[in-house]
């Protein structure tokens, strides 16, 4: 997954994008602001990044 994906798209252009898992989409970490996403330009709060399994 390229990481410059993270902060910068909504989670549904997010997924449209990158193909996540079931346990992946429970790990979803979003930012904690409301931003523009640069695909669909809505403003909601944006997928900061996929924590990592251990
Ligand atoms: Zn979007």
């Amino acid at each position: 997954m390229n990481e410059t994906d993270y902060g910068i798209y909504c989670k549904k252009c997010f997924l449209k994008k990158h193909k996540l898992s079931k346990k992946n989409l429970d790990r979803i970490v979003y930012t904690p602001y409301v931003e523009e996403c640069a695909n669909c330009g809505k403003k909601e709060k944006l997928v900061d990044y996929i924590e990592e399994d251990d």
